[in-house]
């Protein structure tokens, strides 16, 4: 059976909430199976011309590239980086691997993301949760993570999820942090407010109207003033969390927590435009209920009664949490269009569960399909020695008849093998052309080569693992 939901204490006097999250993990994936991008500025996420970056290497946030910036802008910033479409299956395999090792430590985890999780220590057999000890298992976790799968995890730990997740944050990248018991405001009351879960831009404006910048400032201010300005709820809770008092158990589920519209037609709708129009009217109020109180959701569901009454519901799951309008309408209509409605809808529903108070930025896995405009890096010369450390841009010029009728996409950064050179991976593609470096994460930097895009030598492959 599963382990049980929920948690144990609900006040914490010993360090007992730990907090693992993986260093810039999609790049860092990247960097592990491309040895000539370690030390380079790597950029994953949607490449097309509404791309939105997931993940950026440390190198790439020296330019100032972040997640969730427009992809255009990120290439304006650091345009010698790599940009790659994501690679799902090789993160998702490295996200097995991890959330394994948590379950061996504890049977309460509550992932958060693909790399990001939460563990309740007092829900395992552990006799000692000082913080001396917590430390030395935080430490242990990170060398057992980083043997397995090669990348470097930062582990927060203490009293509470809150204390926990910040100080993962604060421990990055690469690090450890432990909370002793006491010691929960110290960390807390210097950092911005934006550092608290439910602190968004807007919230984030409102209080600083109040002078309210630091955690510190939001403790010192009384409640009902909090209140006043954010609402009962909202206010009420930053209020708690600002002054370090934070129950939230860590829990295995969270299925109790959804968001759904539905609606039932006077008459049954057989007009497919019309029903992708109130499906995407329905996602779109489902999407501002999230934003307005600052969660994400990975799961999204469509509910549809058909003329015969039998209810149908179809769901998709990300691997990590959103609270994208524009990717939980692009599911939710996906999810419609499997859907056989030429007998009629009575009853049409979108929902949302799997909720959590952390936004995540991991949005490019709403858009696995690369984008048909995005012919991907612009340079097809194979000219290793100018363009080392670079995979170009692709420029608006490349876009036009870039690749020819035939053969897959070669999209940058998926994984291909050759007959005669073995495997590698798309540096770039256009004209007709595919540029492929031939290296590994077991092999050093390797050669490129450019190939037509139809040669029936080359081929698309799985990660290797
Ligand atoms: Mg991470």
């Amino acid at each position: 059976m599963s382990p049980p939901h929920g948690s144990i204490a609900l006040v914490r006097s010993e360090p007992s909430v730990l907090h693992l999250d993986l260093d810039a993990f999609f790049a860092a994936v990247e960097q592990r199976d491309k040895p000539s991008l370690r030390g380079k500025p790597v950029v994953v996420g949607g490449l097309g011309p509404r791309g939105v970056v997931a993940t950026a290497s440390y190198e790439a946030r020296e330019f100032g590239v972040r997640s969730a910036m427009p992809t255009a802008q990120a290439r304006a910033r650091c345009p010698h980086a790599a940009y790659l479409t994501p690679r799902t299956a090789a993160y998702r395999a490295v996200s097995d691997v991890v959330m394994n090792t948590l379950r061996e430590l504890s049977p309460v985890i509550e992932p958060l993301s693909l790399d990001e999780a939460f563990v309740d220590l007092a829900a395992a057999s552990l006799a000692d949760l000082s913080t001396a000890h917590v430390e030395a298992l935080g430490a242990l976790i990170r060398r057992s993570i980083k043997q397995h799968t090669g990348l470097t995890a930062s582990v927060g730990a203490g009293t509470s999820k809150l204390i926990a997740k910040v100080a993962s944050e604060a421990a990055k990248p690469d690090g450890l942090l432990v909370v002793a018991p006491g010691e929960e405001t110290a960390l807390l009351h210097p950092l911005p407010v934006r550092a608290l879960p439910g602190v968004g831009p807007v919230t984030a404006a409102h209080l600083a109207r109040l002078a309210v910048h630091t955690i510190g400032d939001l403790a010192a201010l009384p409640a009902d003033e909090v209140v006043r300005s954010l609402g009962d709820a909202h206010g009420r809770s930053l209020a708690e969390l600002a002054q370090a008092r934070d129950d939230r158990a860590v829990s295995t589920e969270r299925e109790s927590k959804s968001i759904s519209v539905e609606d039932t037609f006077d008459n049954d709708i057989t007009n497919p435009a019309l029903l992708a129009a109130i499906v995407t009217r329905m996602a779109e109020q489902v999407a501002s209920r999230l934003t307005a109180t600052s969660l994400s959701a990975r799961t999204i569901t469509l509910k549809a009664r058909l003329h015969d009454f039998t209810t149908l519901t179809r769901s998709a799951t990300l691997p990590g949490p959103t609270d994208n309008v524009r990717d939980i309408t692009r599911l939710a209509s996906q999810l419609l269009a499997d859907l056989d409605t030429r007998n009629g809808i009575r009853l049409m529903g979108v929902g949302v569960s799997g909720i959590t108070d952390w936004v995540q930025y991991d949005l490019f896995a709403a858009d696995p399909e690369p984008n048909p405009e995005d012919s991907g890096v612009s340079s097809h010369s194979a000219e290793p020695a100018s363009t080392e450390a670079s995979v170009a841009s692709a420029s608006d010029t490349d876009h036009a008849g870039a690749l020819g009728g035939s053969g897959p996409h070669w999209a940058p950064g998926k994984d291909v093998v050759h007959a005669e050179h073995g495997r590698g991976w798309i540096w770039g593609s256009g004209l007709g052309r595919v540029t492929v470096r031939f290296e590994t994460a077991d092999t050093l930097p390797g050669p490129i080569h450019t190939f037509r895009a139809d040669d029936p030598a080359l081929k698309p492959t799985t990660p290797s693992s």
